[in-house]
């Protein structure tokens, strides 16, 4: 009996996984879960169309149309034929291919599993694959304990990686033929492809433990299969189907048993309408549909009801064109759309005439934070937006200077296709505060010395990837981050303690939790009260009742050019106890007044609070100045004295439970609260900006004085009016 449990699985899931899959194990009379057993497709149910569409036209002649056309076939073979730098990356290419052709192509006898059924069973720990001499697969190896596992599930999910490697080296050489047009690429893909539709009906569908019913025929699940379609099939046949070495018998055969059988497959799938898995279907539907001539499948792609192209670009995303779940899902999403648009492109449909797919290439250039990774909210690791796939074909269809710093600087064989055959300056991206009322973030772009970016999280509650992390911020200035949400930029189990508890707790976030809590799902975005980004400091304030019940939480952010202000008030009818959170990257957090070690408070029922280590606690009731080193500077946290303090110093969890980094946190206690902070970064040599800060709360009244180098800047609070003083400044220098 064995178990898909991971590696890092928390105890108390790991009894009840074991006792479920007992259970299940006992439902099933004893028969092994593991056992091969082909299964029937589900009924297709393919995805219905509108009553009037436009008409599809097909281009006629001998290809290749779809993947590129002959004007790009020519700009490709003149770039490779060119020499030197520019044709160095499609030199490659041919040289790798020139390899590739002499290695026997090594057909699996299944489909493909998912790697997380890749695990020892008495350990847990992720298996190694162990070959004999010609090739094959003796049996999968536990660096632990030392033994040796084979069969199912072992051998099918080693099955996904000889099966992904055929793919990775048939595009490589349908690539050559393109660039050389030499027989033997076009031979060897010939073969492949064939080899492949011989065997495509024989691949059985299996039961597994994950998703029963869903293992498909080379992929596991049906939109990895659209994504087999839209980056290797669909390119590889169509860059080298009009060579003669394919008889029309193979042509019958690719689409008969490979192809239509693929769109039937898709048709079964139960993920649809804005669904990123329906993306991935569309995108097989169109490559399935122009390899076959089939408009109708085609039109299933473009105009399909309930989850075609057109109607997903303009329901998903929101207004301001973000995926939902964050730039993770963004970018995962766009590959499928892209593949799917550069189809429609080379028949003459213009997807990226779609104002909201539009959209989806230029805000990640508008969110981007000055690491270049867009804002890691939510179960997302933040991406790296320069060099992504679409950037070139998004550039290529809008023209617009804006996306050029998303592109990588070389030459590439992307590039060349969308007609870029010049290498880039690296160019900077020019960030301005952004705000998107509907996706819920807002990011200010602060002036020198400090030009803080920082970017907060006022949306509602999306996914099961979504975090309790409303209201929360992260901090770039100085030319590093000075803030931080947590989770997720590792590896991570999402069903552990740790995730749950803590990088998707408020706790994980420069947030405020109330009572111990985390927040609860809210339901619609947070109240915007106010954006603005003009101004010597610019500012933002968001506000919601809905993360804990009978509390209002109001939060006010503003960017000065050398520090950033931070208010917090939060009302209500009955006694809570707020406890204010921040993160940072650095050494040594200390608050001059923790001063004795402490376990976790008694009363505190979070449970994230269990990762906080290195614990210091004490009581005030005067400023709290937090102070962190990083990069041979310090960063400084200046909490006003409003009411009776308790604070709390130590480390949290970043990229693994012992790789940790300093976090604080403030606790007062009352119905009214309020908390005035002044974060700064001072370089080494530097003498602190702020000197000091002041809160005043009366009645409907709050102000706030920040004491600094050049003066005084005034902050007042009437009624969710916001109004900013800033005082005379000069330049730190
Ligand atoms: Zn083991
Ligand atoms: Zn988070």
């Amino acid at each position: 009996m064995t178990t898909i449990l991971t590696e890092q699985m928390h105890k108390t899931s790991l009894k009840f996984r074991l006792w479920f899959v007992s259970f299940v194990f006992f439902l099933l009379g004893g028969v092994s879960l593991f056992a091969q057993e082909e299964i029937p497709l589900r009924k297709p149910n393919a995805p219905k169309l509108p009553v009037v569409y436009p008409e599809i036209v097909l281009p006629e002649g001998l290809g290749p149309h779809y993947y590129v056309n002959a004007e790009e076939v020519s700009r490709l073979q003149t770039a490779y034929e060119s020499g030197g730098k520019v044709a160095k990356s499609l030199a490659n290419i041919v040289r790798q291919a020139q390899f590739a052709v002499g290695v026997p192509i090594t057909f699996p006898p299944r489909g493909g599993l998912h790697s997380s059924l890749y695990h020892c069973p008495d350990c847990q720990r992720k298996l190694k694959p162990v070959l004999d001499e010609s090739q094959q697969i003796e049996h999968h190896r536990c660096g632990k304990c030392d033994k040796h596992w084979s069969g199912f599930p072992y051998d099918d999910v080693y099955y996904t990686k000889v099966h992904a490697q055929n793919f990775k080296r048939g595009l490589l050489v349908a690539k050559a033929f393109t660039l050389t047009n030499e027989d033997k690429y076009a031979e060897f893909v010939r073969d492949l492809l064939v080899g492949y539709a011989d065997r495509y009906r024989g691949y059985k569908r299996t039961k597994g433990i994950l998703s029963p019913g869903r293992y498909g025929h080379i992929c596991s699940t049906d939109h990895e299969a659209g994504s087999l379609m839209m980056q290797y099939l669909g390119p590889m046949y169509d860059m080298t189907g009009h060579h003669p070495c394919f008889t029309s018998a193979d042509h019958r055969h690719l689409k008969g048993d490979m192809i239509e059988p693929m769109m039937t497959y898709f048709d079964t799938a139960t993920m649809r309408g804005k669904s990123n898995h329906h993306s991935f279907h569309n995108a097989g539907y169109i490559w399935g549909g122009v390899l076959t001539g089939d408009k109708t499948r085609i039109a299933q792609a473009i105009y399909g009801t309930n989850g075609g192209f057109i109607e997903q670009v303009r329901t998903a995303p929101s207004l301001e064109g973000l995926w939902p779940g964050g730039y993770a899902y963004h970018f995962y999403a766009r590959r499928a759309l892209v593949r799917t648009a550069e189809v429609a492109r080379h028949i003459d449909i213009d997807l990226y005439a779609e104002p909201q797919f539009k959209k989806m290439f230029f805000l990640p250039a508008q969110e981007v934070m000055p690491d270049g990774f867009t804002p890691n909210f939510g179960d997302d690791p933040g991406k790296y937006v320069v060099g992504r796939l679409g950037s070139e074909e998004g550039y290529a269809a809008y023209r617009d200077p804006a996306l050029i710093p998303l592109l990588s600087a070389e030459v590439t064989w992307e590039s060349v296709l969308a007609g870029r055959t010049m290498p880039l300056q690296q160019v900077e991206f020019e960030n301005e505060s952004i705000l998107l009322p509907d996706g819920g973030h807002a990011i200010l772009r602060g002036r020198e010395p400090a030009s803080f970016s920082l970017a907060m999280q006022f949306g509602k509650y999306g996914t099961s990837h979504s975090h309790f992390d409303k209201l929360s911020f992260i901090l770039y200035g100085n030319g590093q981050q000075l803030g931080l949400d947590s989770g997720k930029r590792h590896s991570v189990d999402y069903e552990s303690d740790v995730h749950q508890a803590y990088y998707r707790g408020t706790i994980g976030h420069n947030a405020i939790v109330v009572d111990g809590h985390p927040q609860q799902r809210n339901t619609s975005n947070c109240e915007l009260l106010e954006f603005e980004a003009e101004g010597v400091i610019p500012y933002v304030g968001a506000a919601s009742s809905e993360l804990y019940d009978g509390v209002r939480q109001v939060r006010w952010l503003a960017v000065a050019p050398e520090y950033v202000l931070v208010l917090d008030q939060l009302h209500s009818n009955k006694e809570h106890v707020y406890d204010w959170w921040y993160h940072c990257k650095g050494e040594n957090g200390t608050v001059e007044q923790a001063n004795s070690v402490g376990q976790p408070r008694k009363e505190s029922v979070d449970p994230g609070l269990k990762y906080i280590a290195d614990i210091q606690r004490g009581n005030a009731s005067e400023n709290l100045l937090w102070e962190v080193s990083r990069n041979a500077g310090q960063f400084r946290l200046t909490l006003a004295n409003e009411s009776e303090t308790s604070v709390l110093t130590g480390t949290g969890p970043l990229t693994s439970l012992d790789k940790r980094v300093p976090a604080v946190r403030f606790t007062r206690t009352g119905k009214d609260v309020t908390f005035a902070a002044a974060l700064e970064f001072v370089d080494q040599d530097q003498e602190p900006f702020v000197f000091n800060i002041q809160v005043f709360v009366k009645e409907e009244k709050t102000s706030v004085t920040v004491s600094h180098a050049n003066g005084n800047d005034r902050f007042v609070l009437t009624n969710d009016q916001f109004l900013v003083l800033d005082g005379p400044r000069t330049s730190r220098e």
